[in-house]
């Protein structure tokens, strides 16, 4: 940066949050920046934790040219940005850290800007979330492979590839980002960079020409740049699906037929259940909810007559088919053939009954393909508490390990849970034929923030009893988390939404610190861009 440039910089970096406001709103328009205390506060809070600190105002751009002014003036004047897309993590990702910080909402630059099923690309906008994707591509046959997490109906695609997600796909085709062909991102001082092949003018059709620089944006909790378009794969939407779930006596029977069935590379997703998580999906569900997945039951299987035979066999199948002490894992295969569905169902039987497991109903498997999306009420517990998981991705070999050396530190910990009324479950899915994800969830009694109550919908969260304040609770549950992304570490496990919860930059060797600083530092001269993650610290340089 030249010395003028830094000049001008200082020069502005006096400006007040209403001078600021004032340019942004030019730029913008009125509707797309906010000031209102309400709103600030809600997009200084995630679904785990609120920061201390209040955002100064909150800019919607709307469209690239937009963003690429928004997040030149913000840096500009000395404000540091934090990008949001839907809010929906629960790692500190997107929440202020620093006095003097805009969070830029991306949830408004939502559009899919174009599907071409002769080169099998989509451009989106970042904003647009995973169920408008999946619906968008619908009508044409087509899909991404990796396809969204199952906060798909508000989380957004640039949430997902700055952070990286699990589930539908991730079984066949990995992680979010193993489904990037191309992406256009927004530097610090506004320049747009573009990565991929591509004709001049057009969308990338091609991800690997030389380096791969799209990678250095996925994961990389938006430190390096805005996502401001997105190219991704296309593929052709499987013909046949099948569904099959099978129930363990023990985690490790149970983890060592998920890890199998990864080898196998049989499922286009699998997710799993122990007793705790089970007992809570039990409490949870009502018959509203059985009603309304029925009915999606009924619309998925295509003919009235086969859909009221599926609907009416996972209604007597009911809820109570697997035991309380067991685990299940739901498994689903999809091909272009209903015979290799068939052999993979089958593989998957011969592999659970290998490991000592026996079939059950597959509804639950069913009811997740016929409602991949659904409304996030689950962030609050079947009481009124609060939610938080947090993981390790670990490999098949040692998964078994990491859920073992988890479930002894909550044996240590149960008298302290009991005092406070935290109880957990967990969560396993696998990532392709190469990794497994442990995922402990913890509930605990204490009052919920702004954010969740905006996300749950009113009339669930009016069954609800409003809980107070309990941040003894909270701290018992807070020491859990960081004990167990200790184990992670201790296990050289991977994470996804690294945010500013997992210890990334500590884990890496000293040659790949300086690589990451010394792009950071490129990219991002004065570290405006969400200081602290990825645990990139701030340059004194920019604010005193
Ligand atoms: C009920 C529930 C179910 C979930 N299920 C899954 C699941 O199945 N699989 C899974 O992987 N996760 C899951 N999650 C976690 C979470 O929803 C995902 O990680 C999701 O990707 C968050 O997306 P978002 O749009 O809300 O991103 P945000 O939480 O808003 O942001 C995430 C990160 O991305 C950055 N960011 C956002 N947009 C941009 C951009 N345009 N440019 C640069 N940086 C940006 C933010 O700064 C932040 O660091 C679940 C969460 C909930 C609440």
């Amino acid at each position: 940066m030249t010395k003028e440039a830094l000049l001008t910089i200082e020069a502005a970096s006096n400006r007040s949050a209403d001078e600021v406001a004032e340019i942004l709103s030019q730029i913008v328009g009125r509707s797309n920046l906010s000031t209102d205390l309400d709103e600030r506060q809600r997009n200084s809070q995630d679904i785990w934790s609120n920061s201390p600190l209040t955002v100064d105002m909150v800019v919607a751009p709307t469209s690239l040219e937009d963003l690429a002014k928004v997040v030149s003036a913000v840096t500009a004047a000395g404000y540091a940005i934090a990008p949001r897309g839907a809010g929906m993590s629960y790692t500190s990702a997107y929440i202020p850290t620093a006095e003097r910080t805009v969070s830029l909402d991306m949830s408004r630059m939502n559009r899919v800007l174009e599907i071409d099923p002769e080169a099998m690309t989509v451009t989106v906008e970042p904003g647009c979330t995973w169920a408008a994707l999946a619906q968008a591509l619908a009508p044409h046959g087509l899909r991404t492979p990796f396809w969204g997490p199952m906060s798909g109906l508000t989380s957004t695609v640039g949430g997902g590839l700055s952070q990286l997600n699990a589930m539908f796909g991730a079984g066949h085709y990995g992680t979010s980002s193993e489904s990037v062909i191309g992406l256009t991102i927004v530097l610090a001082d506004g320049r747009v960079l573009k990565t991929g092949a591509r004709a001049k003018g057009h969308a990338p059709f091609y991800r690997n020409y030389g380096p791969d620089l799209a990678g250095l944006f996925c994961g990389d909790a938006g430190v390096f740049g805005v996502k401001a378009e997105i190219t991704l794969r296309l593929m052709r939407r499987p013909q046949h699906e099948g569904y099959v779930s099978f129930a363990f006596a023990t985690g490790a029977a149970l983890l060592s037929t998920m890890a199998e069935m990864a080898r196998s590379g049989i499922a286009s997703e699998m997710c799993a259940f122990d007793p705790g998580l089970t007992k809570v999906r039990m409490k949870r569900a009502s018959l509203a909810d059985d009603v309304k997945v029925l009915g999606q039951l009924i619309a998925k299987e295509g003919s009235l007559g086969k859909g009221l035979l599926s609907a009416a066999k996972t209604a007597l199948g009911g809820r109570n088919f697997i035991e309380a002490e067991e685990y299940s894992v739901h498994v689903i295969c999809e091909g272009r053939s209903k015979v290799g569905v068939s052999e993979d169902l089958d593989a998957a039987r011969a592999i659970a009954k290998a490991n000592g497991g026996h079939e059950i109903e597959n509804t639950i498997a069913k009811v997740i393909r016929a409602n991949p999306f659904p409304p996030l009420n689950s962030i609050l517990g079947p009481e009124g508490e609060r939610w938080a998981p947090v993981h390790g991705i670990a490999s098949l070999g040692a998964a078994l390990t990491l859920f073992e050396k988890c479930e002894s530190l909550f044996a240590e910990m149960a008298p302290v849970f009991e005092q406070h009324g935290v109880y957990t479950g967990y969560l396993f899915t696998s990532l392709s034929t190469n990794a497994l994800i442990i995922e402990p969830v913890f509930y605990w009694p204490e009052e919920r923030n702004a954010l969740i109550e905006a996300t749950v919908e009113p009339q669930h969260l009016a069954r609800l009893p409003s809980l107070a304040a309990n941040p003894d609770a909270t701290a018992v549950v807070a020491e859990a988390r960081k004990r167990v992304i200790e184990i992670c570490a201790e296990l050289g496990c991977g994470h996804f939404q690294i945010g500013r919860s997992y210890p990334y930059l500590e884990s890496r060797d000293e040659a790949s610190v300086l690589l990451l600083e010394t792009i950071k530092s490129a990219l991002d001269p004065t570290g405006a861009l969400n200081p602290g993650g990825l645990g990139l610290e701030t340059p004194t340089a920019r604010r005193s």
